[in-house]
């Protein structure tokens, strides 16, 4: 059957169109007024807004509503009540108001909240975000209308992914429209930030999966040989993409698409196993919505499916793992994309400013965004050598490095280069320009035509985070030039001079070589640009005073809500390695152990029995086998009895930010430990002897 994609888009969203078609046309206008200038609700249309919404979605087979809202956790939480209103005569109106649309009242205790309140003080508060549409969620088994909401507690501090980030976006507005303002826009009345999320993610089968303990606790292999084969003969990038897999993503697309999601680039990624998705940029909340769907969604159709959709950040050791590049830009109401350099970039004074304030932002603030891409799961990436390092530094390429390095040099520039003719000797192949720039896929944060690519982000991440820290940083900066600028006797000097200024204070984080070379690592210590190895030692950049200073001046973070999430980040950190831990215990002490154990009885029954039979015949393979293999289980039961003990000692550490360093630097050597004798051990017993799947089953059996 062929898919009606105009037919399927969109249709489970409350969207702009169908709020229009079914709203009374003063109520629509006042919805409108919020969502586009944030002015406030009136009570009587929300009641008109909910009881529409109601009935559109109980025509689609809608039974019960959710405040769908992201809690600290880093995924989405639902909590469902049905439309009913039971009668006095048995019978049930379905009926849904105003006051449950704007406000739900979650007992959300369990959430973390990293000591922003007790657990006894349960009250948490759900609250609607009409910037972002509401949906139908669909699945074979339920339709729920789901309305985003932002979550906060009894006392209002925000206890969600989503709050901080509508937050951020309010200041990053103010403070870019009073640039505009002075660049003599009076026209655009709002700026606002887009994000383009591109997601990675593996898919394996699900039979197998089921046989690996550590998939189903942790997301990740814990044990694991490498196969004969891997990524190195480059055949999975882009390749033709399997049927199996071509199933999934059409029912994955479709699914998408309903929710209004505009999934539009497909791929294989590099690893064997590994696909990317990427929609269409959005509104930056809106985006973050979305990609908490998409990674939901891949989720729920590859169960279907027949398979299991990873994405962890590295689910196989010595194979590419998963990120997500968020592409980020800023525009006008109006829809000048304000990093957009023009054909003239060296004469766009206003890119120019707001080139320069991301470049200072990045600058000053690189331990604020390489937290924002912080997971523990992550941290098996940066720094190694396929993801960007874990050192933050700006590619700008050919064209715009010129343009700073004429105003670094000789106080202006003067001009731009083009692309070149494309030549390719063969008379039948079109010509054309090539773009100014080439391409650098090793920048952890790189500018693409006209958006800059934050591509540290791990692939299980929110978006939210490192749209909030991005937000926030480039207002501050904004905020900076503006009071600057807003005093100056002579505006068109004064900008000059301050472009000149911030691009040669900060042209040391601009880097356009190979950022996976050790001598880059060399060369950015030369630079004094912070190289932040592990998630642990990241945490800190968040509670320093000037960032509680800088979080608080814009109205993102009070002081209580930065140290509240530190406190998360650490214990997310410390639970993580603490399951990573328990789970290796218990494969190697239930499985591996045992399997060796047995394989090795096996072994030597087989002496046993050769030698009853005929004496002479040499077992030597045997022993020698039998002798690999205990040297390895000694060992193996060795480094399990360390790691057990490691493990249990680490409860008693009791500050959080020690504990995660304990996790980091104790507990997560000693699976390291475990890991490699039982590593040997897969290539020293039978296929058939081994416990689990093993990564050539994984990755190349989908
Ligand atoms: P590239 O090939 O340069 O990475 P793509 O066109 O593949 O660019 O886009 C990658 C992602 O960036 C897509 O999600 C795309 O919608 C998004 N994107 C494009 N333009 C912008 C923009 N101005 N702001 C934010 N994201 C954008
Ligand atoms: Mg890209």
């Amino acid at each position: 059957m062929k898919t009606d994609v105009k037919e399927i888009f969109g249709s489970n969203v409350f969207s702009d169109a169908v709020m229009k078609d079914r709203l009374p046309k003063a109520a629509y206008k006042k919805l409108r007024a919020t969502i586009d200038a944030g002015a406030e609700l009136d009570p009587d249309v929300a009641d008109i807004v909910a009881h529409e919404m109601k009935e559109w979605a109980t025509e689609k087979g809608a039974t019960h509503f959710t405040h769908w809202f992201q809690p600290l956790t880093g995924i989405t939480a639902e909590k469902h009540d049905a439309f009913i209103d039971p009668q006095s005569d048995g019978t049930t109106l379905l009926r849904f108001s105003g006051k449950e649309l704007i406000k739900g009242e979650p007992d959300a205790s369990s959430f973390p909240s990293g000591g922003l309140r007790a657990t006894c003080e349960a009250r948490g508060y759900t609250a609607w975000d009409c910037t972002s549409p509401a949906f139908i969620k669909e699945t074979p088994h339920s339709t729920i209308l789901c309305i985003p909401t932002a979550f906060c507690s009894y006392k209002g501090e925000a206890l969600d992914k989503k709050t901080p980030l509508l937050r951020s976006m309010q200041a990053l507005d103010v403070q870019a429209m009073r640039i505009l303002r002075l660049f003599g826009n009076t026209t655009a009345q709002h700026v606002s930030t887009s994000a383009g999320p591109e997601q990675e993610y593996f898919l394996v089968d699900k039979n197998m999966y089921l046989k690996r303990k550590d998939l189903i606790f942790t997301g990740r292999t814990l044990f694991g040989a490498m196969p004969p084969k891997g990524q190195e003969m480059d055949d999975h990038y882009f390749g033709t993409i399997p049927e199996r897999i071509l199933e999934f993503m059409s029912k994955f697309n479709e699914e998408l698409w309903k929710l209004g999601i505009s999934a539009k680039t497909q791929h294989n990624e590099v690893a064997p196993a590994q696909h990317e998705i990427a929609p269409i940029y959005d509104q930056n909340n809106v985006a973050t919505d979305h990609n908490q769907l998409v990674m939901e969604t891949a989720q729920r159709v590859a169960d279907e499916e027949g398979l299991k959709c990873l994405l962890h950040e590295k689910p196989f050791a010595g194979i590419n793992g998963s990120g997500k590049h968020n592409n980020w830009s800023m525009a006008t109401d109006t829809g000048e994309n304000l990093l957009d350099p023009g054909k003239t970039p060296h004469e766009n004074m206003q890119f120019l400013l707001f080139l320069a304030a991301v470049i200072r932002a990045v600058d000053e603030h690189a331990d604020l965004l390489r937290l924002s891409a912080s997971t523990p799961g992550n941290d098996h990436r940066l720094g190694a050598n396929e993801a960007p390092p874990a050192i933050i530094s700006i590619f700008l390429g050919e064209q715009l490095e010129d343009v700073v390095d004429q105003f670094v040099d000789a106080g202006e520039a003067t001009s731009s280069l083009e692309g070149e003719e494309y030549v390719s000797g063969v008379h039948s192949l079109p010509h054309f320009k090539k773009d100014a720039t080439d391409r650098n896929r090793t920048s952890p944060f790189a500018f693409t035509g006209n958006k800059f690519e934050f591509r540290m982000v791990g692939s299980t991440q929110s978006i939210a985070d490192p749209n909030t820290v991005l937000n926030t940083i480039v207002a501050e900066v904004l905020c900076d030039m503006a009071d600057k600028l807003e005093k100056a006797e002579d505006f068109g000097m004064a900008v000059h001079d301050m472009i000149k200024e911030t691009m040669a204070a900060h042209k040391r984080v601009i880097f356009n070589g190979d950022g996976y070379s050790e001598e880059w690592i060399e060369e950015a210590e030369r630079r004094g640009l912070p190289n932040i190895k592990c998630m642990v030692d990241a945490i800190p950049a968040l509670t320093k005073p000037e960032a509680v200073a800088m979080f608080e001046k814009h109205g993102v973070f009070t002081q209580a809500e930065l140290e509240s999430r530190a406190e998360v980040l650490y214990e997310t950190y410390s639970k993580t390695i603490h399951i990573e831990a328990l789970t290796m215990i218990d494969m190697a002490k239930k499985q591996i152990i045992p399997a060796c154990i047995k394989y090795q009885t096996s072994l030597a029954d087989s002496i046993n029995a050769i030698k009853a039979a005929t004496p002479s015949v040499d077992t030597s393979v045997q022993e020698s086998l039998m002798s690999d293999i205990a040297s390895n289980v000694k060992e193996a039961f060795g480094a399990l009895k360390e790691l057990e003990e490691v493990t249990a000692k680490a409860e008693a550490v009791d500050d959080v930010e020690a504990q995660g360093h304990y996790y980091h630097d104790v507990v997560f050597a000693a699976m390291g430990a475990l890991r490699a004798p039982a590593d040997r051990l897969e290539m020293l017993v039978a296929k058939e002897a081994w416990p689990f799947p093993s990564y050539g089953d994984l990755i190349f059996e989908v």
